[in-house]
């Protein structure tokens, strides 16, 4: 029964040094965020002892009366959440929500659409070694090259072309909105089913501050970790026909005993997800997107080749292309790295690069958000990045600000 620290005190000096990390530095990976105490609480808990194959009510295992009632609030509050008919709070992962959703709805050689990667799509929505590509017939659509956004023309021609059994709609790299209904439409056309991947924007969708999916599809998948702000894990909400599927698609077909530990942090993160606080906390990482893209086409930076995808931002994200910058997107995410901000180096459409170089930085504002930062300390970051991707760049300073930023907005204080 001794501590973390005393039993293992290499493990702990490692956490130790990663909650500095979090703590000093300012993170902007757009997938990332900071899940609150209550939510570590949770899942840190007993709830990890506990086997519960099968569903609240109907379990394969004794003794399961009370992760029952946790696993029903979870259901419960984002079924509320999203307007969703049935909700599925097992997947492990979004990567795992897909394949089950997948899973419930093809059958092996089947064809799917979905973005390409490098355009800003998943690995699960159809990359060649990943799960997707190797099961079924993959087509994917794409953005429109002067536009930067993803074309329905060509979306349509290629459904009617290819007759998918299911359409994806959804991204991990894409800086504006998908018009779901538009995506409907086709689906129908084709017969196909639409799945919306809204990993990304699920917080934002939300809050209300982002069209909602789930009026329009069949399916739609999401993390729990990225803007919605909870634990690592994936949920999938569906129609009330297709609930059944769904469920035995997770249970047996794909995963066997539930994370009963994530699934009460999962709970605990969807109740803080219907609260003002948490609307108000998604309206400043939209404006602080909106900031940097803002700062990212001023002439002192796009004199350095550095420029923004698109134009700009509807999300919480900004992709930058530095296809005429100097700098690639590791030595740019390098740069941000050696001022303290973290961010991740991104194939942007047609990348003349390789993928492990690439022309893109993806950069996001969920993270900072939930640190509370506000319109003013956005500028000052946007300011940061703008700085650090010139040529004539002042390491140390930049640095002094970031910590000035960091010490600003503490995190994790009582930790
Ligand atoms: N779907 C989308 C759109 C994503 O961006 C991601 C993660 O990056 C996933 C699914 C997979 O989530 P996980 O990493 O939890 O498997």
């Amino acid at each position: 029964n001794s501590s973390l620290h005393e039993f293992d005190p290499d493990v702990a000096a490692a956490i130790d040094a990663e909650l500095h990390r979090q703590q000093s530095t300012l993170e902007m990976i757009a997938s990332e965020n900071f899940a609150p105490v209550a939510v570590l609480e949770a899942q840190g808990s007993v709830l990890t002892n506990k086997y519960a194959e099968g569903y609240p009510g109907r379990r394969y295992y004794g003794g399961c009366e009370h992760v029952d009632v946790i696993e029903q609030i979870a259901i419960d509050r984002i079924k509320a959440l999203f307007g969703a008919e049935a909700a599925n709070v097992q997947p492990h992962s979004g990567a795992q929500a897909n394949a089950a959703a997948m899973f419930a709805l093809l059958k092996p050689g089947d064809t799917i659409m979905g973005l390409n990667l490098a355009h800003g799509g998943h690995l699960t929505h159809g990359m060649k070694i990943n799960f997707s590509g190797k099961l079924y017939n993959v087509v994917p659509y794409h953005v429109d090259e002067q536009t930067g956004q993803v074309d329905m023309d060509d979306v349509e021609r290629l459904a009617k072309e290819h007759r998918p059994k299911l359409i994806v709609a959804g991204w991990s790299a894409y800086p504006r909105q998908l018009d779901f209904a538009a995506f409907r439409r086709v689906a129908d056309e084709v017969g196909a089913y639409l799945m919306v991947d809204m990993a990304h924007f699920a917080g934002l969708v939300a809050a209300g501050l982002h069209p909602s999916p789930v009026p329009h599809a069949h399916v739609v998948t999401t993390t729990t970790h990225k803007t919605l702000g909870g634990p690592r894990g994936g949920v999938i909400l569906s129609t009330a026909e297709l609930a059944k599927k769904i469920n035995s698609a997770v249970f047996p077909g794909q995963q066997g005993g539930p994370l009963e530990h994530v699934i009460a942090a999962k709970a605990v993160a969807f109740k803080m997800a219907a609260s003002e606080e948490f609307t108000e906390r998604q309206q400043r990482t939209l404006d602080g997107a909106r900031i940097l893209a803002e700062r990212l086409v001023q002439a002192d930076v796009t004199e350095v080749g550095v420029s923004v995808l698109s134009g700009g931002t509807d999300v919480h994200l900004v992709l930058v292309d530095l296809r005429n910058s100097e700098l690639d997107g590791q030595q740019a995410e390098d740069r941000l790295h050696e001022v303290g901000i973290t961010v991740n180096r991104n194939a942007i459409p047609n990348d003349p690069r390789p993928p492990m170089i690439t022309s893109g930085l993806r950069i996001g504002t969920p993270a900072l958000a939930t640190r509370g930062f506000q319109t003013e300390d956005f500028r000052e970051v946007a300011d940061i990045i703008a700085e650090a991707l010139k040529p004539s760049y002042d390491a140390q300073t930049l640095r002094e600000r970031v910590t000035a930023l960091a010490t600003k907005h503490p995190l994790y204080s009582t930790l």
